[in-house]
């Protein structure tokens, strides 16, 4: 009897040992710094609270045209509205690696068709564009539509609403890098969700939006502009927000 008692809690003993050495062999990969740090999210599509606010619908002191001026765009019942002539605008400050917010409306329209409705875009560094038009029920080149990485990448799927309904990007943008040469040392990625919906998994930017041609990469700074285009539409855009990453 003895024996057995002693066998047993030599088995105990055992596994009590074999049990601490897994949790020890387990810590040695947990990590426990730096802390991330605390972010309240907002409600829905509200920024949360590190985010750099580019427009809450009150006024355009975060833009300029592109001669440095205030935008002539319309301020309006908490948005701001391409007007004719008004211009593509840009935000004063620059940035690189980023998490960008932004919600557009397409206009009723019943003229236009193809690239000719609802056209914007949200262009990241002032080179990479992500395309707003009406792609609700509009035939385009696909690589041209509604979340297209225009010339570059076609949205998995066609995320839309109707025209006259408020909409959302959600972009996650990896800038380039480039040698001291100016060469190009890495690519630039985007992540794009459209109302939500993964359109773009990181999708590795080929080079400056180009309309015609191929797209190539030109040396730029890490930190420039977030630009709305005018494209002689008067597409709508609300609720802008940015997280530097
Ligand atoms: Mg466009």
């Amino acid at each position: 009897m003895k024996k057995a008692l002693g066998l047993f809690a030599l088995i105990v003993l055992i596994g009590t040992l074999f049990c601490q050495d897994r949790a020890k062999e387990a810590a040695k990969t947990e990590v426990w710094e730096p802390v991330p740090e605390k972010v309240t999210p907002g409600d829905q599509t509200a920024p949360p609270s590190d985010a750099i606010i580019l427009f809450d619908g009150t006024d355009l002191s975060a833009w300029r045209d592109k001669d440095g001026n205030t935008p002539k765009w319309k301020l309006e019942d908490g948005a701001m509205t391409v007007v004719k002539d008004g211009g593509s605008i840009f935000t004063r400050q620059g940035f690189g690696d980023c998490q960008l917010h932004v919600e557009f409306r397409i206009p009723v329209e019943k003229s236009g068709k193809g690239q000719d409705k609802g056209n914007s875009g949200v262009f990241l560094q002032n080179r990479y564009e992500v395309q707003v038009l009406d792609s609700y029920e509009n035939e385009t080149y696909v690589n041209g539509q509604a979340g297209a990485i225009y010339k570059q990448y076609i949205p998995m799927v066609n995320a839309c609403r109707p025209p006259g309904e408020w909409q959302s990007y959600d972009i996650i943008f990896t800038a380039p890098r480039f040698n001291e040469d100016k060469t190009l040392k890495t690519p630039g990625y985007m992540t794009v969700l459209h109302n939500g919906v993964l359109i773009h998994n990181r999708a590795e930017l080929k080079g400056n939006t180009s309309w015609s041609g191929q797209p190539k990469y030109e040396f730029h700074s890490m930190e420039e502009p977030i630009q709305l285009q005018d494209h002689s539409h008067p597409v709508s855009y609300r609720n802008i927000w940015l997280r530097e990453l």
